[in-house]
């Protein structure tokens, strides 16, 4: 049997971005699709042009900078969505518009009011007027996994013969199991006309938390395009998890007989990137990327790792990228040495942001004594924001168990500095109603958490708040030895992205495939 090659739709940018809570700036989106690039994945879905400025922004900016992966845009089975989605692909080395309608009897009957032929039609249509612009379109039925599939087979058909390149079947809501799922996807296979000159997508939702079961399903049965995220990310339970996805393929290849075309050893650290910019913890038991995955504690176990470590181990933690060298930099390493760690690490940087890092670098080194590869890509990843109207240049806190907590903090800002001390129910409450007191604000508090990004007592705290302005949230990110401090920086850093994106809820579009 012929090993088959099953290309990687990343949609961390469009439905990895409508995760509950998540907001990602637009350098932050071109920092991930740098990441995927390198990741080497087949497709960036870079967003849904016409649902907002931002995400049209996004996309023309993915489809001019980002080189080697195919970029899509969505669109809705409309005119002006596949115009828009157009408008922002063009400057793409390898566009795909991605268009998609629901072909659910539910969705169709209570979603879009139309019977099956106005459907079918508006498919074929979307489909012939997208392929007008771009040679390369991709055609979703949403809702497929609970579509007749009949009716299904009949839209696929009308889809390839108005010019579609892949026909995408998704699991919207998350509802079907891996026989049922493997089942369907056979059926397209056997049923729908000219299926073999086109590529069979799939795109499942976690709800039962069977999305990488049911894409290994598909896989089975002639799928030959698989939609993912990093980290899994995605709305409601997320989609399918891409390094779960791609491991299990190339883990099991004699039995799956198939490969990815993934860089591998890219994906812990695209993972933490995208931890890191999205404010979305991995939890630590987690397959592949958790904290947990690669440790042995029963010394059984790690007895059988130390004598051949595939005694336990199914993947070699290298092949994630996950080093297990003992490498680590203290205060007495020199800007070179630094530079030279970087370079290992696999980052390519200018010159002036080593200078920058390089002093992060020290003064961290001045507070901690060991500095892991983990603190650097930790300090790679906090990077100065572009619009900063506040920064914490103070702050002193006073608490314990029989006294009051005071904050006082220090912001400068651009005519001056603000002073402000007030009492708070413990010290990270102390710290953030003074800075809130300073900035003048009332602030919605969402959520808050801190980890430690290595371990030990002196290890770097990275604190994680999300604020809430008129139905958006905005997440703030800090880092110090220090957790209060961590905490501070990241309220303060929150409300600047708050401030720089300005007010008024964005408009709500339906974006769900
Ligand atoms: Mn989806």
């Amino acid at each position: 049997m012929e090993k088959s090659l099953i290309k990687i739709f990343d949609t961390t940018l469009q439905d990895g971005e409508q995760t509950p809570g998540v907001s990602l700036e637009i350098r932050e989106k071109l920092e991930i699709a740098r990441a995927l690039a390198k990741l080497k994945v087949d497709v960036i879905e870079a967003g849904f042009p016409i649902a907002s400025p931002g995400d049209f922004d996004t996309v023309s900016q993915v489809a001019a900078n980002i080189k080697g992966p195919i970029i899509a845009g969505l669109a809705s089975a409309s005119i002006k969505d596949i115009d828009a989605a157009w408008a922002a692909l063009k400057k793409a080395e390898r566009p795909r518009i991605h268009t998609f309608i629901a072909t659910s009897d539910i969705q169709m009957q209570y979603k879009l009011k139309l019977n099956r032929e106005q459907v079918l039609l508006k498919a074929k249509e979307a489909v012939r007027y997208a392929k007008q612009f771009s040679p390369d379109v991709e055609f979703s039925a949403a809702d497929a996994s609970r579509s007749d599939w009949d009716f299904l087979c009949k839209v696929y058909a009308a889809a390839i013969a108005a010019g579609a390149t892949v026909i995408n079947v998704p699991d919207t809501v998350g509802f079907t199991t891996p026989n049922e799922f493997g089942n369907l996807i056979k059926y397209i296979h056997d049923n729908v006309h000219d299926i073999d000159k086109v590529d069979i997508s799939v795109h499942c939702h976690n709800d039962l938390g069977l999305a990488v079961a049911n894409s290994l399903a598909a896989v089975q049965n002639g799928a030959t395009q698989v939609e993912c995220t990093i980290n899994g990310l995605g709305e409601r339970a997320g989609n399918t998890a891409m390094e779960e996805l791609v491991m299990a393929l190339r883990t099991r290849k004699e039995f799956y007989q198939a490969a990815t075309g993934i860089d591998t050893k890219h994906i812990d650290r695209t993972s933490r990137l995208v931890s890191t910019l999205a404010g979305v913890l991995v939890s630590p038991h987690k397959a592949i990327i958790g904290d947990n995955a690669f440790t042995q504690e029963s010394s059984i176990q790690q007895q059988g790792v130390l004598n051949n470590s595939l005694t336990y181990e199914i993947i070699l933690p290298e092949t994630v990228g996950i080093s297990r060298s003992s490498i680590v930099l203290g205060k007495h390493s020199d800007r070179q040495a630094f530079e030279e760690r970087l370079k290992q690490l696999g980052y390519d940087l200018d010159a002036d942001i080593i200078n920058r890092l390089f002093v992060r670098f020290k003064e961290l080194a001045e507070r901690k004594q060991t500095v892991y590869d983990r603190d650097i890509e930790a300090l790679i990843n906090e990077k100065a924001d572009a619009a900063e109207s506040y920064r914490l240049t103070y702050h002193q806190v006073v608490s314990g168990n029989q006294t009051v907590a005071m904050a006082t903090v220090k912001l400068e800002t651009s005519t001056g500095i603000i002073e402000q001390a007030t009492l708070g129910d413990g010290p990270v409450d102390a710290v953030f109603k003074a800075i809130e007191a300073a900035v003048g604000l009332e602030i919605n508090l969402k959520d808050y958490a801190i980890r430690a990004v290595t371990s030990g007592q002196d290890a770097l705290g990275e604190a994680v708040v999300w604020v809430e302005r008129d139905g958006r949230s905005f997440s703030g990110r800090g880092l110090s030895t220090d957790v209060i401090e961590a905490s501070a920086k990241a309220y303060v850093n929150a409300i600047n992205k708050m401030l720089a994106a300005g007010g008024g809820p964005g408009d709500v579009i339906e974006k769900n495939v």
